[in-house]
């Protein structure tokens, strides 16, 4: 981790928009495919709880995928997410699309991956996250490498850094 905890928390102050990649970050990994070619993934619950907490307190969040699943749409409109962006080949593309519709800078946008396809936007946002299990190579750009793993509250985690960072979180708990 290359980034001290002050500035760390200055960095997770600023964001408005945290995008999130799918497979890895949101699951574990594993894709399972049964024999009609129909994909099923694990998602965490407590994951799925920082997003709402997450929109609740007014901060937009989006999937970019590289991957197309039924069963990622599904998850996204339980949570009523509408920024979801499946079979992107070209995250940073997208990301920038994104960020100009939202009227957002850099320095507004936090992204979590786990993989190599993920290096060219985590390198553009302000707050830039690996989870736990993340693809070593991740670890130079990463302003924080999350305690979980991917698909195991990874993301929980980085909800409750921004809402801490912001203020915004015993609030939450209080209801
Ligand atoms: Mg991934």
């Amino acid at each position: 981790m290359k980034t001290s905890a002050a500035s760390l928390r200055k960095k997770a102050a600023q964001i408005r928009l945290l995008l999130l990649d799918v497979d890895g970050v949101l699951t574990d990994g594993r894709i399972i495919v049964d024999d009609r070619g129909v994909e099923s993934k694990h998602f965490h619950v407590r994951d799925g709880q920082g997003i709402a907490l997450l929109k609740r307190s007014g901060i937009e969040v989006g999937w970019i995928t590289g991957r197309s699943s039924k069963v990622v749409h599904h998850r996204a409109k339980d949570l009523g997410l509408t920024l979801l962006f499946q079979g992107v080949q070209d995250k940073l593309y997208v990301y920038d699309r994104i960020k100009k519709k939202l009227h957002l800078t850099d320095a507004e946008i936090a992204y979590v991956g786990d993989d190599i396809i993920d290096l060219p936007v985590l390198r553009r946002v302000g707050l830039a996250v690996m989870v736990g299990d993340g693809s070593a190579e991740l670890q130079v750009v990463a302003d924080y490498v999350t305690a979980a793993p991917g698909g195991k509250g990874a993301v929980r985690e980085v909800s409750e850094l921004i809402l801490k960072a912001q203020n915004k979180w015993l609030g939450l708990l209080a209801g």
